[in-house]
């Protein structure tokens, strides 16, 4: 039996914890993956601070291992896997369906009866080696690096949720939250051909809300109470994905009558002020949520990518070895860094 280091949650509460496990057998339906790189998201941060929406799935997987954003190759493949092959590239495609439901005969894999995501739910690939399923994983285009990988599970998430308002073409679009997720959103949006694209953070983002205007933003501007009163009602489409429920209350401002505001990022209380009323029902403001990446959004994100319609190189601007992973998720966790990637064994 081989023991390698990953990075754990194996106790409720705060914080993380890395060290040696057992490796497990290699299924039938498994591939064994020697990461490289595995990105750390905005729902790891979750994960880490142990928050209350994430603990009832926790306390049924722990101790589980993180990542779910992990770029590297193919060592060995079980009996049954056909796809995949040694030295392959590839990257995990984290939301596991059981491919029988309803839902998934639909097409809606990210929202399958029996979902089950890597990283949180069942075991991810933020360590030395992972033996990780055959479904779970994509084969990464050679053009692609396994430091910027990551930022791809965050581009089809960008890419599902811009899917669930439909038509976004010549329509004024806003996106309230300037971290990886904003970005890749802000880029897929300008793709769709929406215009103008704005991005609205709090003053501390100021460095991400620059960033996004050299990344194509067609309007930078803060989510204070001023600018938002001035802007309200000027979007079809409000995407919040900053993780705080006023930024939720702020794109249900922003969006004019008869579009819709898009809850994008995760939490359970509903914004203080948010008045159902006033700001969605008498303005028939659709409220649409959106969770994860169906298989087709991952097609769609690769092709924004290889085409260069949208930049996922150079984002990453924190990489931390496996071993001090605790330093990088304070680092994430504090927003210190925009995109920080864990590197599980140097290239
Ligand atoms: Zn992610
Ligand atoms: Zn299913």
């Amino acid at each position: 039996m081989t023991e390698v280091l990953a990075v754990l949650k194996d106790k409720p509460g705060a914080g993380i914890t890395v060290k040696r496990v057992q490796l497990p057998e290699l299924g039938d339906y498994d591939v064994l993956v020697k990461p490289v790189a595995c990105g750390i998201c905005g729902s790891d941060l979750k994960t880490y601070d142990w928050h209350s929406y994430r603990q009832p799935a926790l306390l049924k997987a722990m101790p589980v291992i993180l990542g779910h954003e992990v770029a590297g190759h193919v060592v060995q493949v079980g009996a049954r896997v056909t796809r995949f092959k040694p030295l392959d590239r590839v990257l995990t495609e984290p939301v596991l369906s059981c491919g029988a439901c309803r839902l998934c005969e639909e097409g809606r894999t990210q929202i399958c009866e029996s979902r089950k995501v890597l990283g949180y739910e069942t075991q991810g690939g933020m360590a030395q080696m992972a033996v990780l399923p055959a479904a779970s994983l994509i084969k990464l285009p050679s053009s692609i690096s396994f430091i910027d990988a990551p930022l791809l599970e965050i581009l089809a998430t960008a890419v599902h949720a811009i899917e669930r308002v439909g038509l976004v073409a010549g329509q004024p679009c806003a996106v309230v939250g300037p971290g990886p997720l904003g970005i890749m959103l802000m880029q897929a949006l300008r793709a769709a051909g929406a215009w103008p694209v704005a991005v609205y953070g709090t003053e501390r983002s100021r460095p991400r809300l620059e960033l996004a205007k050299r990344l194509g933003a067609d309007e930078i501007g803060l989510s204070d109470e001023a600018t938002i009163t001035r802007d309200e009602g000027r979007f079809e489409c409000a995407f919040e994905v900053a993780g705080r429920p006023e930024a939720l209350l702020a794109a249900a401002r922003l969006t004019r009558r008869g579009g819709s505001v898009v809850f994008g990022s995760g939490f359970d209380q509903v914004p203080e002020g948010l008045k159902l009323n006033a700001h969605l029902k008498n303005r028939e403001v659709n409220l649409v949520t959106t969770t994860g990446h169906p298989r087709t959004a991952w097609d769609r994100a690769l092709s924004l990518v290889v085409s260069g319609k949208v930049r996922i190189d150079g984002l990453v601007d924190l990489q931390v070895p496996l071993a001090d992973a605790d330093k990088a998720f304070q680092a994430a966790y504090t927003r210190e860094s925009f995109k920080t990637v864990i590197i599980c064994n140097p290239e």
